[in-house]
């Protein structure tokens, strides 16, 4: 997983998680951990280093909460 990350972090930004390929990313604001906000993949779970987004991806990402619940 750490080197699909790794690759995904050399690669131009994607819209989609990097490990699983799922694009409903959560932003997330609770984490226990640093950092302690960012876009977890619903998917997997992880969280995605927001280099590795898009602005697009991030931005819908941070809007995403009121279309998880849907
Ligand atoms: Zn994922």
């Amino acid at each position: 997983m750490l080197r699909r990350l790794i690759a995904a972090l050399e690669r131009e930004p994607d819209a989609a998680c990097p490990v699983c390929g799922g694009e409903r990313l959560v932003w997330t604001y609770d984490l226990d951990h640093e950092p302690s906000s960012g876009p977890v993949c619903v998917e997997c779970g992880i969280l995605v280093p927001r280099p590795v987004l898009t602005p697009e991806a991030l931005a819908h990402a941070r809007r995403g909460q009121l279309l998880v619940s849907a």
